[in-house]
């Protein structure tokens, strides 16, 4: 199967306009990495590629409050370094970023929104892990995370690890695995558990709560936009790699994805995501890509 997408011409008016969008918006954030999307690709007939590519179209899960990987901006569309993963694999089915509906994923409906088919894939700060892969798929990892706490500026309670969660109120968020790590270790811990992580960092500002336990990356960008309220403890006790969601079974999407991550490693479009989002915000330099796990 064949199909013609968008002329070249007509794209990269698209990115001229998008671009113009953020810097009036006050956009703080990297240069846009700005992926180009070929004028013809190729699939098999009857794969979900081929589906997409026909279409022009698809649908993202991703997260919409949190800073540097999916934050809604707003001209309404979410910005970060998930957004761009998933914008460079559109790209690679023929499909411009115009051309992506988002979804808003939280932590606990992402299974279900794959299974229910409401949305194609979900790029959402997802750790890739055995109890997931028995709903659905992960292409990846494109990035590895590691569990982490925030505290208040000054650490006033010595909070120093996960040992702690003992003895403080803790918040993270439901269907998460950090809030697992926590309900696992620390049974009798006081944890409250919201839909969101901007909610916990709220709880933490208003002192409804200690501290915010969810991956490094995620509360580093919650820092990074308030360092006057929010410290990071910065001693990672858990791996937390991040990987693509596609419906369960579906290895022919799924092997796509990973020579796409594989090809966006190499060509420095992954890096480029990643200085223009979560790498600006928290102002650190991408590391090494990990290798994609083609189980
Ligand atoms: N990476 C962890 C997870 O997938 C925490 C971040 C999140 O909840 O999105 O559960």
């Amino acid at each position: 199967m064949r199909v013609r997408r968008l002329t070249a011409a007509l794209a990269a008016l698209g990115l001229v306009a998008l671009a113009a969008c953020s810097s009036e918006a006050g956009d703080t954030e990297g240069s846009d990495p700005s992926v180009e999307v070929p004028e013809e690709v190729e699939f098999e007939e009857g794969t979900t590629m081929a589906e997409l590519a026909e279409d022009g179209a698809m649908t993202v899960g991703t997260k919409f409050d949190q800073p540097g990987f999916g934050l809604i901006s707003p001209s309404d569309v979410p910005e970060g370094f998930d957004v761009e993963i998933a914008k460079i694999i559109a790209a690679n089915l023929g499909i411009a970023a115009e051309d992506i509906e988002w979804v808003e994923t939280v932590s606990a409906n992402r299974e279900p929104f794959l299974e229910q088919g409401r949305v194609d894939m979900v790029v959402a700060t997802y750790t890739i892990n055995d109890d997931r892969k028995e709903i659905i798929d992960f292409a990846g990892p494109y990035y590895v995370a590691g569990q982490d706490i925030m505290v208040e500026a000054g650490n006033p309670l010595g909070v120093e690890g996960p040992e702690s969660f003992t003895d403080i109120r803790v918040c993270s968020v439901n269907g998460s695995t950090p809030a697992g790590f926590v309900q696992e270790n620390y049974p009798d811990a006081d944890l409250t558990l919201f839909a969101e992580y901007s909610l916990c960092a709220e709880a933490l500002k208003n002192g409804q709560v200690d501290a915010v336990t969810t991956d490094n990356v995620i509360l580093t960008s919650f820092v990074s936009q308030d360092p006057d309220a929010f410290e990071l403890i910065g001693n990672p006790f858990t791996e937390e790699p991040y990987g693509i969601g596609v419906p369960k079974g579906d290895d022919e999407f799924r092997s796509f994805i990973n020579d796409v991550l594989e090809e966006s490693f190499e060509d420095g479009s992954w890096e480029a995501a990643w200085d223009a989002t979560a790498g600006a915000i928290t102002d650190t330099p991408a590391p090494e890509p990990p290798s994609v796990d083609r189980y």
